[in-house]
Order: structure tokens, then sequence, then C-alpha cells
């Protein structure tokens, strides 16, 4: 990190900084603890000072399987793909909100998911960091998905090419002129 990282007040400043935009964001106090250093206690207040409401209690979402639900699944490996071109030269809390933003202006325009929220984004990082999911490439497209991180079959197949059939009315197939082209391609 730069030397600003030493300074404790502009670090105090930047950590508030970051703080505030994960905030904007939709994030829960958890997630600013975990991210920016900053206490229990002054991540509340700083809740209640940029939302104006008091923080919500309860348990966050800590659920590994939901991330590899079907609709889910596909969020939440657009978003792991963009925060990785983050990671590589930004902190943990600049890539979760950068990534985010990214994610939601991509989105924008179609079909965004009110489901998939930072806090949930932030859970699904530490999912990988402890390596309870993974990415996988997808045997039939080569794209890498969010998959549970053991016990994976070799032919593991992405949410978009082997989709639920309660999902297929929505989702286009790939044509047997697609197919017959990958085949000779390959
Ligand atoms: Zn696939």
């Amino acid at each position: 990190m730069s030397v600003l990282s030493s300074k404790p007040i502009i670090s105090e400043l930047k950590n508030i900084n970051i703080a505030i935009e994960l905030l904007e964001l939709g994030a829960r106090t958890q997630v600013l603890e975990a991210v920016t250093q900053l206490t229990k206690s002054r991540a509340s207040k700083l809740y209640r000072e940029v939302t104006g409401e008091s923080p919500p209690k309860g348990q966050l979402p800590f659920s590994a399987d939901w991330f590899l639900s079907w609709r889910p699944n596909i969020h939440a490996s657009l978003f792991y793909l963009i925060y990785k071109r983050y990671t590589a030269r930004l902190h943990d809390a600049e890539s979760l909100a950068k990534a985010y933003r990214r994610y939601k202006e991509i989105l924008d325009d179609s079909d965004s998911s009110p489901e998939f929220t930072i806090t949930r984004a932030w859970t699904l990082v530490r999912f990988i960091e402890s390596e309870v999911l993974a990415e996988r490439p997808c045997s039939e497209c080569g794209v890498p998905f969010i998959a549970h991180a053991q016990d994976l079959p070799d032919d593991y197949r992405c949410a978009i090419c082997n989709p639920p059939s309660r999902a297929g009315r929505t989702y286009k197939a790939p044509t047997e002129g697609v197919m017959v082209n990958r085949k000779q391609a390959g």
C-alpha cells in the first residue's frame, strides 16, 4: 500500500470515505466492520448518518447454497468475474465497492436482481476465500461459474448451459448449428 496508509488521520478518512460508498450501495454494518476496520459502534453511527435509519438487526444471509440456485448463481458468477479485475490493484473494500457498482451498471438496462445485494456479494467473496465455493469453468462453454469447491463432477455445466426446466421459458438454448460448429472447431 501507499505511504498514506501509515498516516492515521488520512487512513481514517479513507476508511470513512469507502464506508460511506459501501453504505450508499446498500451494505450492512457487518460488511463495514469487516472491510474498513471501523468499530461496531462507529459503523452503526455512520449507518444512521448516511441512511437516516437504524441498522437492521439480525443475522446476515449466510447460506452458501443460496449462491448455487439458478438466478443467484448467474448474478454471483457475473459479480465475481468483475470483482477479480479489481482485486489485483485495490484493497478489499475498494474492490467490493467498485465491482458492485460496475455489476449494477451492467445490469441497469437489463434483468437486475435486487436479491444480489452488496452484502451478498461480500458474503460470496468470503465463501470463496474460505474455499466453500469456487469458480469452476463450465465443461461446455468454458466460462467460470460459482460452484461448490469440492465434489464437483468433471462434466460440470453452468447455469446458462444447463438451466433448470422451469427457467426454460426465458432461456434461449444454443442451436444445433452452434453445437456443430463448436465440435468442428474443437
Ligand atoms: Zn456453460
